[in-house]
């Protein structure tokens, strides 16, 4: 019988960290039932009901170990959703490593996997002597910015946002300083130091794995290969995303099935995305003159985009729709409220465009299901991802924010019509239904599956010795 593989996992607090690296850990297990992977997660506060209930559902070769939570009280108001991250994987540093120690006392560990939040972990890898990974839940373009950042520190004066000329990472679409992450907009601040902080430790890792594939960023990959050299390898093992629950009885769904075929837009943004309640009703009016069938997950409004990220909303968001919204668009349009089955809907046939906040978790979705999107980034690296949708890969439209920052309905109205009615949408939603192809052909038996086979036979290998 085949010597059992152990190996470790840290994610970082938010559901939307937290799935990709257990999807990979199940990825493993299913590929090679002899690997078994134990899941450390820290969590901000008590661990959300969302993420409790999808560690449940585990296979038996997947332990989950919720560390003891870090207290909400400890953090300043308002600080950066990143940064919050950042401090409570900091701030539970000693259980991890107290964890470890037990796990390695009964196993041979062969690997530790942390997601790039949790990068100090990585510095236990030698204590018990497994190979050390980062897990990177986004695009190549994302991952190549991180490593080519304190390069870009050095050689750029002044903020990123004034820079004249476009930022030209090797192999991807040339971007503008304005769209690169949210903390590095603002060079002197505190998030801006904690980016930095983790693009310097990604060169301690033996190996990066990371949720995308080769068909959907050829120039980036292959550019970032030259650059590390073989000093990190790199393993692009995507599009690695939640399967979809089963969610038959979803009310949501039911509506969908009424719907003609890719007629419905779906709007969403991500597991914790708001928006102001002015951007509130520029968009339910936009949604109302665009005249298209649609089904939007609504959160309560908030001047803070990443307001509920790592919070529970208890208000009823539907309270802040314009009034009589919910009466008149009746007929064409469906609001679920905080949560919707979004793998399901992206899948379902009814559906034939997505309004996004471009969460690269919901990019892979849409590419999975063949969905064109028009673009909304709201915080973190969505711009980034924007870029690449629409200038890159030209499958999403970008819509024009006004000078404070809003979309106004007469704009949504005009990129709806565009994407659900007129040739330009037709054309990109032929490129995802190509895409989609590619995604599906990675993850069978093309690069993501071989590339994930050579990782795990490097892990095999390791642990017969
Ligand atoms: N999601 C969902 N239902 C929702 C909102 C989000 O299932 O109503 C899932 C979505 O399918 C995706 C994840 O939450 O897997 C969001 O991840 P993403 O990277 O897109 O955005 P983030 O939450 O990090 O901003």
């Amino acid at each position: 019988m085949a010597k059992t593989v152990h190996i470790a996992v840290v994610s970082s607090p938010g559901f939307s960290h937290l799935v990709p690296i257990v999807e990979f850990s199940k990825r493993l297990v299913k590929l090679h039932p002899n690997f078994h992977v134990t899941c450390f997660v820290p969590s901000l506060g008590s661990p959300p009901e969302s993420s409790i209930a999808y560690l449940k559902t585990l296979p038996s070769n997947i332990d989950s170990v919720f560390l003891p939570p870090i207290s909400k009280e400890q953090f300043p108001q308002g600080q950066y959703v990143g940064l919050q991250i950042q401090l409570t994987v900091t701030l539970a540093l000693p259980s991890i490593h107290e964890v470890l120690k037990s796990l390695s006392s009964k196993v041979r560990l062969t690997a530790l996997v942390a997601d790039v939040f949790a990068f100090q972990v990585l510095e236990f890898a030698k204590e018990f002597h497994a190979l050390s990974y980062f897990y990177f839940p986004g695009s190549a373009m994302a991952l190549s910015l991180l490593l080519h950042m304190p390069k870009l520190d050095e050689e750029v004066s002044g903020e990123f946002k004034d820079q004249v000329e476009p930022i030209r990472l090797p192999g991807c679409v040339p971007l503008l300083g304005v769209d690169l992450p949210a903390p590095t907009q603002n060079r002197s601040s505190e998030a801006y130091k904690s980016f930095l902080e983790r693009a310097k430790a990604m060169v301690i890792a033996d190996g990066i794995i990371f949720n995308t594939f080769l068909e959907m960023e050829p120039g980036a990959i292959r550019a970032l290969e030259e650059s590390v050299n073989g000093k990190i390898k790199l393993y692009p093992v995507g599009p690695i995303t939640q399967k979809g629950s089963n969610s038959e009885a979803d009310e949501c769904l039911r509506w969908l099935d009424k719907q003609p075929p890719c007629s419905v837009l779906y709007i969403s943004f991500g597991s914790g995305g708001t928006m102001s309640q002015h951007q509130i009703d520029e968009l339910a009016l936009g949604l109302e003159l665009s005249g298209q069938r649609f089904l939007w997950v609504l959160r309560a409004p908030s001047n803070s985009p990443s307001a509920a990220y790592l919070e529970t909303a208890e208000e009823d968001p539907l309270q802040f729709l314009p009034k009589g919204f919910l009466e008149r668009t009746k007929e064409k349009g469906f609001v679920v409220a905080l949560w919707a089955p979004q793998v399901e809907i992206l899948g379902h046939s009814s559906v034939g465009g997505f309004v996004s906040h471009c969460g690269w978790n919901s990019i892979l979705e849409s590419v999975q299901e063949g969905v064109p999107l028009i673009t909304w980034p709201l915080f973190a690296e969505q711009r980034m991802n924007a870029v690449m949708l629409a200038e890159g890969l030209k499958v999403a439209l970008r819509p024009r924010f006004n000078e404070d920052g809003i979309v106004e309905k007469d704009e949504i109205a005009k990129v709806i019509k565009c994407l659900m009615e007129e040739e330009i949408g037709e054309a990109m939603r032929q490129r995802m239904m190509t895409l989609k192809g590619f995604a599906a052909h990675a993850l069978k038996d093309g690069s993501s599956r071989q590339t994930l086979l050579q990782l795990t036979s490097e892990w095999e290998n390791l642990s017969e010795n």
